[in-house]
């Protein structure tokens, strides 16, 4: 009962994903832990739904936060992270982007063989069920039709989008029709994970259609506190479930897919990690692994907002909980209206200077006031724009805070450290600032919050050291390559371990330009190839 081929840890992107693809051979097992509970809540479902998730720690969100960043003035970050069944899939904001062609080959140069462009296409192309269909280039089609994961455009775009993309065109940006297809530069609208008005999370991509396969267990409420390891191959894990201890055994392999925090916590506590690392914590050595937490970065980003009379956007105002109670009824009639917005609605990837080849900015515009991660809230209605650094240089880590498997880690992104990050940034929010500033958004102009009209490089970078945090993109952690700071191999495979892999976005060498689902996806099912191949 307790033993499977495959045990997989953590049911988010990667995990729903790998355990859909390898549970398809009728002659294998499949065993997939979860530390949330299952993903039945409407808030999951319902795509508006993540701001109420999103903001605060609570059964589905581990809500971790960073330590004090110097590059931030010494503020601690917030990190939400999905903790229920499609893991950060069941709490994003569902945006699909694959990034630039050449983040893949970058890959390749950083010693991640079989990773390029056109080896991970095909993968990208797997996953997808585009609804608009094809874009072609070169003959070539970009996008993927039949896949598990439904894409689609948003059922109810919101009117106060347009404002965002007629100011892109009166400061004459690029547009695009397809960030995914034929051409990434310029200002577009997002394409969503979301099927019918309702989000199409990995877990419903390609956990739900599976569940009743009888080689396929799933275990909900289930914490993994450490893979065991014997004569150098990983047998299984302990696991933390309905108040016992149990172990699993993996008769094959052990995945772990916990996340770039969760999986390399789960080597640490394991003894797989840095020696003079682990013995602070009393950890016995398994096996020396240096670079195991290290090599942690992440989008930082800056959000301008304005107030606006506007009432569009989803607000808090007399109006806006009329609208909201309306559209209560139509959700539930027809999955449209305001509560299929994901929020970030448009947006746009852009240059930080001419002479650089591939964009390093990107934009979220939002139909709505955001304000320290929607922790803050504010009467009336607006928008905001947000602005992140697509290739940031800076490179924090991941550190055990004690032995104890429930204790939260030390999460240092090393936000802004490095000044060349500092300076996209800082290019970035003046873009930002140029775009809202535009005479597009006069009509519904309010006053703005925190920064001020005619600020000095000084001041911003002030201003951005106050203000900037995440955009909930963290990779990195578990990082796959050759060199003696990289953890697993080319074919995911923890260096020096026998039976154990790491399959989700810690595995990312470096951030892909843009948002960070759709690659974490493509990640999990060209490792569901290796693995199927490898058992043949
Ligand atoms: C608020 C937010 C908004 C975002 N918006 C977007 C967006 O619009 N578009 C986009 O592309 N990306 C977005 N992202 C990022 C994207 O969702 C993640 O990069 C992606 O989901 C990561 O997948 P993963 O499999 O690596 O980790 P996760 O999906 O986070 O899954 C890890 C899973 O492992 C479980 N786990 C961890 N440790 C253990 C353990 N010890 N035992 C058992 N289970 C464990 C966790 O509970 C979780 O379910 C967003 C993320 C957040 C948080």
């Amino acid at each position: 009962m307790n033993s499977f081929d495959y045990v997989i840890v953590g049911g988010g992107s990667a995990g729903c994903t790998l355990a859909g693809r390898l549970s398809e051979d009728p002659d294998v097992t499949v065993c997939l832990l979860e530390a949330g509970p299952k993903d039945d809540s409407f808030l999951i479902n319902v795509p508006a739904g993540s701001a109420a998730l999103m903001p605060k720690p609570g059964k589905l969100n581990w809500g971790f936060e960073t330590v004090p960043q110097k590059g931030l003035n010494g503020r601690c970050g917030y990190q939400p992270r999905g903790k229920t069944l499609g893991g950060s899939s069941s709490i994003n904001a569902m945006i699909y982007i694959r990034g630039h062609k050449s983040d893949y080959d970058n890959w390749v140069a950083m010693g991640a063989k079989g990773w390029g462009w056109d080896d991970v296409l095909p993968y990208f192309k797997k996953s997808e069920n585009r609804e608009a269909g094809a874009t072609k280039l070169r003959g070539q089609n970009l996008r993927g039709k039949g896949g598990p994961l439904n894409v689609a455009n948003l059922q109810s775009p919101n009117p106060t989008a347009e404002y965002y993309l007629d100011a892109c065109d009166q400061i004459q940006l690029p547009k695009t029709k397809d960030f995914n297809g034929s051409q990434f530069e310029g200002t577009g609208r997002y394409e969503v994970t979301q099927k019918e008005g309702q989000r199409f999370s990995a877990a419903k991509a390609y956990l739900t259609p599976n569940l009743d396969r009888p080689n396929l267990t799933v275990i909900t409420d289930a914490t993994t506190t450490k893979v065991n390891v014997k004569d150098g191959r990983a047998i299984g894990v302990q696991c933390h479930t309905g108040g016992k201890d149990q172990t699993i055994n993996a008769i094959r392999e052990v995945i772990l897919c916990g996340g770039a925090f969760g999986s390399p916590q789960t080597l640490l506590l394991s003894g797989i990690g840095d020696k003079d690392e682990l013995a602070k914590h009393g950890i016995a050595c398994v096996h020396h692994l240096p670079g195991v937490g290290e090599n942690l970065h992440d989008h930082i980003d800056y959000i301008i907002s304005y107030k606006s009379k506007n009432t569009d956007t989803l607000g808090y105002s007399l109006v806006g909980i009329y609208k909201a109670i309306k559209a209560v009824f139509e959700y539930r009639k027809n999955k449209t209206g305001i509560f299929t917005s994901n929020f970030a609605e448009v947006g746009g990837f852009y240059k930080s200077s001419p002479d650089i080849e591939v964009p390093d900015l990107q934009t979220h515009f939002v139909v709505g006031v955001v304000d320290d991660h929607a922790r803050k809230s504010h009467w009336g209605h607006g928008y905001s724009c947000h602005v992140c650094v697509l290739r940031p240089t800076s490179r924090g880590s991941l550190k055990l805070a004690s032995a104890d498997p429930f204790a939260a880690p030390l999460i240092d992104p090393a936000f802004l450290e490095n000044e060349a990050d500092m300076e996209v940034l800082l290019k970035g929010v003046k873009l930002a600032d140029q775009i809202m500033k535009a005479p597009a958004f006069d009509p519904i102009k309010g006053k703005r919050l925190y920064s001020q009209d005619n600020m000095s490089d000084d001041e911003w970078r002030e201003e951005i050291r106050n203000r900037a945090d995440t955009v909930y993109h963290p990779v990195g952690t578990c990082k796959m390559g050759v060199d003696k700071m990289a953890v697993v191999d080319p074919e995911l495979k923890v260096h020096g371990l026998k039976g154990l892999r790491v399959v989700d976005a810690s595995i990312m060498p470096q951030l892909n330009s843009g948002n960070t689902n759709a690659p974490t996806i493509m990640i999990a099912e060209k490792a569901a190839d290796m693995i199927k191949s490898a058992r043949k």
